[in-house]
């Protein structure tokens, strides 16, 4: 039983998510959070990290769940030193390997959201990109060449030195970056910086990436345009990393290769077979049937071999369609108490009951599932809205 929910109400997630889920709640906060689109929200993005942290390592998460956030404290994280947040970012949103070679601008992580037809069928989007290059006119010196001049605001250091008297007597020496010449301790006169990037060295651009998805692809899959970051003179231009965010899918649900679907069937349909279509994610109509004599029970499962989602790089092979039969039984008084002998000849016979002079007669009344939750609550953490499995309602 977990302790402490905390991380987990971070992430949005619930005690009992998978891994996946995890990370895919990560994933998405991570961006929406990151302080290149959200400055103002560097502690949210410090605190998701840590849940990450903690919730993605077993033994971690572990841990959290017996003992919550004090056991991590204590014990998990060497006196709860967490990673950096940018650290934990950069692993997970890659760049493998080149994280650490040096003189590399930062790579910079744009998520798309597509639909699961898009990654049945794969396709190309256009992503419109605004991105530093480096100034053509002046090319990167950011004005005329030996035109670069001390800096008079900081005499050539670089920065700043303000001085505040914070008490009779004392005074506070603040030291800060040169604003006139942004720490470089030399700068251009006005006629001698470049016109385009008025000495800024790289010039703001719209940059158009392709992205291309490939049939099969994944929620979370990367596609890395190398060296599409951002440009700085003296640096290596980091990398454009695309994520792929798959939308929900009304009907479908994807396991790996597979896709998942719920049918709804008459009782009819469950007793003397069916024909059904099901429309696929290219458009195509697929007729299944069930033939009279085969019953079908609720929640029944059943596949289509090859209708599931193309493998990627090897899109002819295809998962399984997997069907789970929901099945919908008539309402209260379908049909008049006087004929339901005629359906009753037809079924399977009941079993017969002697009843006895020993037994109770009771009422069978409906589940009030109100007072069942209340009765939960504090043994067991609320896992959904709906009916808890067992007391489910016969009503449908
Ligand atoms: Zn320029
Ligand atoms: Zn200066």
């Amino acid at each position: 039983m977990v302790r402490e929910t905390g991380y987990y109400d971070i992430l949005g997630v619930k005690p009992a998510a998978t891994s996946e889920e995890i990370k895919k709640a990560y994933r998405k906060l991570a961006l929406k959070y990151h302080p290149d689109k959200n400055p103002s929200e560097g502690e949210k993005f410090k605190l998701i990290s840590q849940a990450y942290e903690v919730l993605s390592d077993s033994k971690k998460r572990d841990l959290y769940d017996q003992g919550g956030e004090q056991a991590i404290k204590e014990g998990g994280m060497g006196g709860g030193n967490f990673s950096s947040p940018m650290d934990i970012f950069n692993m997970f949103f890659g760049g493998g390997g080149r994280m650490h070679r040096e003189r590399r601008g930062k790579n910079v992580v744009h998520q798309l959201s597509v639909s699961l037809e898009d990654m049945y069928n794969g396709t190309t989007r256009k992503l419109a990109l605004q991105k530093n290059v480096i100034c053509e006119k002046c090319d990167g010196y950011g004005g005329k060449k030996g035109a670069l001049e001390k800096c008079s605001n900081c005499k050539g250091r670089g920065v700043q030195i303000q001085v505040q008297q914070i008490g009779p007597g004392m005074i506070q020496q603040i030291q800060s970056m040169c604003v006139e010449c942004q720490g470089q301790g030399e700068r251009f006169s006005s006629k001698d910086r470049c016109k385009t990037c008025n000495g800024h060295k790289v010039e703001r651009k719209k940059k158009i990436l392709e992205v291309h998805v490939d049939k099969g692809m994944k929620d979370g899959q990367k596609i890395t345009f190398h060296g599409e970051g951002d440009q700085e003179p003296g640096l290596e231009p980091g990398d454009v990393i695309i994520v792929l965010d798959q939308k929900e899918h009304a009907v479908f649900h994807r396991q790996e290769d597979d896709l998942i679907m719920k049918m709804e069937i008459k009782l009819v349909e469950a007793l003397c077979g069916f024909k059904k279509t099901i429309r696929t994610l290219d458009n195509r109509i697929l007729l299944i049937s069930s033939p009279p004599g085969k019953v079908i029970k609720h929640n029944d499962i059943k596949c289509v071999q090859s209708e599931g989602m193309p493998v990627y790089r090897d899109p002819y092979e295809k998962g399984q369609l997997i069907i789970q039969f929901l099945v919908t039984f008539p309402q209260n008084g379908w049909l008049p108490p006087h004929m339901l002998p005629k359906v009753e000849a037809l079924l399977p016979p009941r079993d017969e009951l002697m009843i006895t002079d020993d037994m109770e007669e009771v009422n069978l009344t409906e589940i009030d599932h109100e007072s069942q939750r209340r009765s939960y609550s504090g043994e067991a953490y609320e896992e959904d809205e709906g009916p808890r499995p067992g007391v489910q309602c016969q009503t449908q």
